[in-house]
């Protein structure tokens, strides 16, 4: 079988540098124990997996502050901020309850936060496209006080009521699909035309959709190796689907079924950026050997 990696599949940059400065404190003795992430670090059980082996715990959060106040105590020695990043309040907690954070935001997310904060000091009305309850889009909605707009639907932006005298910034979620986020923009500077849209989907992610589409196109089939929780692998999965109908998503080797790849000669392989490196291997050796 002729196998075609994409050349950005897997851990994106923003994710390898989380996992190795995680890597890195578990072996540190002068950072201060229990460490806990916030949440998972990657959307992927086997490298969630890996990290517990590190002596490093997970505390559940799905991006609701208000739920997760209470877990943050003196128990905690290290909490780790994954890198979609937070909102402002968890620094402060932590700070006041005596524990210690490690930072792993990716510098993409913490622009686009920063953005949001500005504009919103600036008075600007500021509308996020992206998925309402993903973690990065909470947190970036929390760099502006909980007052953006967050549109994940053409409706949502028939449902906006800005008030039209003052200024609008769009931003978007980083891992977002392009052409997607572009007809949403679209949409708003046709209700709204003094709109300013600040493109903040980030490279990688363009990069990786525009070379799904391109294997969609010259495979006879896709895997997008992912998460079903990962937003943007979700989107790889959509954008090759869209171009050919054989496009499968799977999370581990095991869910390979064997009827789909009858008749096919050319598979064109892809990954979303928190699928380990391990696991894209052992998909693409056990399918040359096909
Ligand atoms: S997808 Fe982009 S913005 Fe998100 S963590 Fe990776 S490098 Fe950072």
């Amino acid at each position: 079988m002729k196998v075609t990696l994409s050349k950005y599949a897997g851990f994106c940059d923003g994710v390898e540098r989380a996992y190795e400065i995680v890597k890195e404190i578990a072996k540190k003795p002068d950072i201060k124990r229990p460490i806990f992430i916030l949440g998972s670090l990657v959307h992927n059980e086997d490298v969630v997996e890996s990290i517990e082996k590190m002596g490093i715990g997970k505390i559940d959060f799905d991006g609701k502050v208000e739920e997760i106040t209470k877990k943050i105590d003196k128990k905690i020695g290290t909490l780790v901020i994954t890198a979609h990043g937070i909102g402002p309040k968890i620094f402060e907690i932590a700070r006041k309850k005596g524990v210690d954070i490690v930072d792993t935001t990716c510098p993409k997310v913490i622009k686009v936060q920063r953005l949001a904060q500005a504009f919103f000091g600036r008075n600007h009305q500021v509308i996020i496209i992206g998925e309402e309850k993903h973690k990065e889009v909470q947190g970036i909605h929390r760099w502006a006080r909980r007052k953006s707009f967050i549109v994940s639907s053409k409706e949502d932006i028939m449902g906006l009521e800005l008030d039209i005298s003052r200024p609008i910034t769009v931003i978007s979620q980083t891992t977002q699909n392009r052409d997607w986020v572009e007809e949403m923009a679209e949409a708003i500077s046709k209700k709204y035309p003094q709109a300013e849209i600040i493109d903040t989907v980030c490279s990688t992610t363009r990069d990786r959709q525009s070379e799904a589409k391109e294997l969609a196109r010259s495979n006879d089939l896709v895997l997008v190796i992912g998460s079903p929780a990962s937003s943007n692998s979700n989107r790889l999965w959509e954008i090759s689907k869209d171009i050919n109908r054989k496009t499968y998503f799977i999370e581990r080797l095991e869910d390979i079924k064997e009827e789909w790849l009858g008749n096919c000669e050319k598979i064109g392989i892809t990954a979303g950026a928190s699928s380990p490196r391990w696991v894209i291997r052992e998909v693409v050796e056990y399918l040359k050997k096909v």
